[in-house]
């Protein structure tokens, strides 16, 4: 059976299909599919993730699995939050977003922040019961980006237990210590607990 991977983002794709690969259901991205983003209006990570998962399986019957992440700098009350996607505008790049954060940190000596994942799977839209499963990536803000890997706010984002930022990081380097990481081993750990699979 289908799974929709209920995410437009590339880099988040690239990262969680690896992890997620003995899910025991057929990965399909939504990028391959018309199915548009909904807007996501909630006012939490885990409001979002919900939204997103519960709009793919409304479109397509199916069971879905959506991640809602985003970057928690302490200096700046908790911002981007769940408007990291869109911190320096509605169609802000990456590279818009990192000048932002780093404008808006430029006078703070605290540069403390992490990472967070919200991810859900839904049965199908109508799942009163879905599964939740979070991560949290704790790193400091570097005052120049570094690396060319990752993506979103990577960059910027160092590891000071590997003295690396995160875009210096291989795929399986992240994906064994990051936010998205620890949400995808949660989610799957859940998924074996209730013995969900692809045949009814
Ligand atoms: P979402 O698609 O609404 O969940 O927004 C996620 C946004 O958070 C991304 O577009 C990035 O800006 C940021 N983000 C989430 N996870 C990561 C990560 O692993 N590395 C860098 N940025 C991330």
């Amino acid at each position: 059976m289908d799974l929709l991977l209920a995410t437009r983002n590339q880099g988040k794709i690239d990262e969680m299909r690896p992890m997620l690969a003995g899910v025991g259901f057929n990965l399909v991205n939504q990028s391959e599919t018309d199915i548009p983003s909904p807007v996501e209006d909630g006012a939490t990570f885990v409001e979002n993730a919900l939204i997103k998962a519960r709009a793919v399986s409304a479109a397509t019957g199916l069971p879905s699995i959506a991640d809602d992440s985003g970057l928690v700098v302490s200096a700046l009350d908790g911002a981007p939050g769940i408007f990291s996607a869109r911190y320096a505008g509605e169609r802000a790049s990456d590279a818009d977003n990192n000048a932002r954060l780093l404008s808006e940190l430029a006078s703070h000596a605290d540069r403390d922040a992490y990472f967070f994942c919200c991810m859900v799977f839904l049965r199908s839209a109508q799942d009163p019961t879905p599964l939740i499963a979070t991560g949290q990536w704790h790193g400091e803000i570097l005052t120049e980006p570094r690396g060319d890997g990752g993506f979103g706010y990577d960059p910027l984002f160092w590891v000071p237990e590997l003295k690396k930022s995160a875009a210096e990081l291989g795929k399986a380097e992240k994906n064994a210590i990051s936010h998205r990481g620890q949400a995808c081993a949660g989610m799957l750990q859940s998924l074996n607990a209730q013995s969900v699979t692809s045949t009814p």
